[in-house]
């Protein structure tokens, strides 16, 4: 009769997951629906203006008014 080899050696195995958590743009808040960008300067910007879900600065909104 051959003798039963046991399997003595165990593999552990490292359960070493890493978790990235990439988060994405840090929206600390609204943007100007116009120009995208953060309310900044109102010297440069203008005023800036929200509305309901619309956040214009006051200078793109005079831009745009001009514009069209
Ligand atoms: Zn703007």
């Amino acid at each position: 009769m051959k003798p039963i080899k046991e399997k003595a050696c165990r593999r552990f195995r490292k359960s070493a997951k890493t978790r990235r958590v990439t988060q994405g743009k840090p929206s600390s808040g609204p943007v100007c629906r116009l120009c995208l960008q953060e309310p900044g300067d109102p010297e440069k910007l203008g005023e800036f203006l929200q509305k309901d879900n619309l956040s214009v600065h006051y200078f793109c909104l005079k831009v745009r008014e001009s514009k069209s």
